[in-house]
Parts: C-alpha cells; structure tokens; sequence
C-alpha cells in the first residue's frame, strides 16, 4: 500500500478552503500504514447530508455526501453524490464550520473503523481506486454503527457524472429493522449530537470572548 500522499488530489479540496477561517485540517499528514480507514461523518449544512470517506492507496479520502444517510437495509439504494477527495486527517474532523466558509454547518463524525477492500473483476481482486475507475468498489465495513458489505456503484444518474449509489449487501450485517441514522445520532468520539456539537462550540466561543 502506497504511503505517499498524492497532493495533486487535495488540490480541489485546497482550493475551496480558507484555513484562516475554517477549523478543517489543510492537509498534511499522509498514509499512517495498517488497514485503511473510513468515516461517514453527518454535516448539518444548508441541506443536512453524511459524508462517506473510504481510505485510498494514494492515502487520501474518497468522497460522497449522502443526503439521506447510510442504511443497513439492502433494499434502500441511497444516493451518494462523489465530491472531493478529503486529507486523511479529515477522518477525526469534527466541529463548526463558519456560516460563510465553504461547507458552513457542524459536523460530527458519525461513525468510523477499518475496512477491507473487497472489489473484484473477474475473480480478480482489484485496488479501491482501480475498482472506484471502473465505476463499482465493494468494501467490508468494521464501524461501530455500520458493518458488513457495501457497493457504491457509479450510475450516472440524471447524467451527473457525480451521482454514485451506495448499497447494503445482503450478508449477516444486513437489518431491514435498523435505522441507526435516526436512533444512533451520536458521534463515535465526542458522544454528541450535531445540535449538541453546535451548542458546546457556541458556548465555548462565548466563554472565551
Ligand atoms: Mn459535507
């Protein structure tokens, strides 16, 4: 697995942010080694979404915003709206964006672990980024709240090349019961909700004024 970062792919993620202004990380620490990571963090912005972050070979993070949120249930097809790639970093990122600055809205991270890249074509397996070009990636997902198979499939749809779907694979994770969006609102690291999250900064900002 490669450990340099690819800069040249941040370039559009560095582009878009003051870090003046904005609490995100710029982007500099690259690959850390060991199994690759994944994040769905939840964005309260102007339209509440969770953004999807798959670990890649080249040590950055692949993206969609999901306006809907995963599902444990395979018959949901959600879509995911690819957006761009993220510093790994980004992966413990959690807090307010100003209103004014690109992404405005709090963010938590909603749920995290490890993940096995399980894409394949014709029996042969395949990297993440060589599954994500040919437009279909499988990933086994080891998150607190999500687990088991996922397949994002690039569909097109409404000819935005930016429209993916991101499923549940009917395995032993699969729960058609489970609605973890709505009765698991917490971050895996702070314990807060993104309303919550916003309330501690708002005070914390007005504790120290
Ligand atoms: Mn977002």
């Amino acid at each position: 697995m490669g450990m340099d970062i690819d800069f040249d792919k941040l370039r559009e993620y560095k582009g878009k942010r003051d870090f003046s202004k904005t609490p995100e990380p710029a982007g500099k620490k690259g690959g850390e080694g060991g199994a690759p990571v994944f994040v769905i963090q939840q964005h309260d912005a102007s339209h509440m979404h969770w953004d999807f972050r798959l670990e890649t070979e080249s040590g950055v993070l692949v993206s969609w915003a999901v306006p809907k949120g995963p599902s444990t249930d395979p018959s949901n097809k959600r879509l995911a709206v690819r957006t761009e790639d993220h510093p790994l970093e980004y992966a413990r990122f959690e807090g307010v964006i100003p209103k004014d600055e690109y992404g405005g809205g709090t963010v938590i991270v909603w749920d995290a672990g490890e993940f096995e890249n399980r894409s394949e074509k014709d029996g042969r397996s395949l990297s993440l980024e060589k599954a994500l070009d040919k437009g279909h990636a499988r990933v086994w997902l080891k998150g607190s709240k999500l687990r088991g198979g996922y397949s994002l499939i690039h569909t097109r749809m409404r000819g935005d090349e930016r429209n993916w779907l991101f499923i549940k694979e009917d395995d032993e994770e699969a729960d058609a019961r489970r609605n973890p969006v709505s009765t698991e609102p917490e971050s895996v690291l702070s314990g807060l909700t993104v309303k919550e999250m916003a309330e501690a900064m708002a005070e914390r900002e007005g504790g120290a004024s």
